[in-house]
């Protein structure tokens, strides 16, 4: 049990050594490139490492790098299935289903919540990492919401493209309209608190390669 609950990866767990614990949620959120799918894949490793079963979603509209795969900026990746609405999550987990891993929660709608909570009533350990702001600094739902129903909460930082101090912000540095604009490193920059401005900004110019 202890191997087990080690093998998860979260400290706070081993306090339920000798109980029959029951389900709960965890919430990964921070910045573009703070490290969420990062960290949202070393937790899945480590539980098919205690031989849980484990199924992995991301939402359809975020197919950038792969159909079948979460994959961070820095190039891990994980198996996952594409689907359109929190609901359809809930009919794909299977009854054995011991770990649910979600991605860019925050392209969900807000019945993720419903989701997340039915789940771990069930006993799944649910795992969902997202954006908590958006470009312009305002509360990306429904992280708000998962956040305040979660058991454990992770806050990631990146680094400030401009000055190197943790960055909290997504600044986006194209001209486009809308909330949701996927993209990556050539539509946004992690930036802190100081460097961010909430609209489009020019992006930072980086030192000339020798
Ligand atoms: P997220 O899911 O939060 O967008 P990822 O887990 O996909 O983040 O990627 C994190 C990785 O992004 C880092 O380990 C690093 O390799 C890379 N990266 C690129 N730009 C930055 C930055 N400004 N700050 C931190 N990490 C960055
Ligand atoms: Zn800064």
């Amino acid at each position: 049990m202890v191997e087990r609950l080690m093998a998860e990866g979260n400290d706070e767990h081993l306090a339920k050594v000798g109980h029959d614990a029951p389900g709960w949620i965890e919430v990964i959120a921070g910045s573009m490139f703070s490290g969420k799918s990062e960290e949202l894949i070393r937790r899945l490793r480590r539980a098919r490492i205690a031989r849980l079963r484990v199924q992995v979603f991301k939402p359809e509209i975020d197919l950038r790098y792969s159909r079948d795969h979460i994959v961070s900026h820095s190039e891990m990746r994980h198996e996952s299935s594409a689907v359109r609405t929190a609901g359809e999550i809930l009919e794909l987990v299977q009854p054995a289903t011991e770990v649910v891993g979600i991605d860019e929660g925050q392209f969900f709608d807000n019945d993720l919540v419903e989701v997340a909570n039915t789940l771990a009533a069930r006993g799944v350990r649910v795992i969902i990492a997202g954006l908590d702001q958006d470009y312009t600094g305002r509360p990306f739902e429904p992280m708000p919401q998962l956040l305040a129903v979660a058991e454990y909460i992770t806050k990631t930082h990146a680094i400030c493209v401009r000055c190197g101090q943790p960055a909290n912000y997504s600044q986006r540095i194209v001209e486009v309209e809308g909330r949701v604009v996927v993209g990556a490193s050539e539509t946004y920059e992690a930036r802190c608190r100081r460097c961010f401005i909430p609209h489009a900004d020019t992006p930072t110019r980086y030192p000339e390669e020798p």
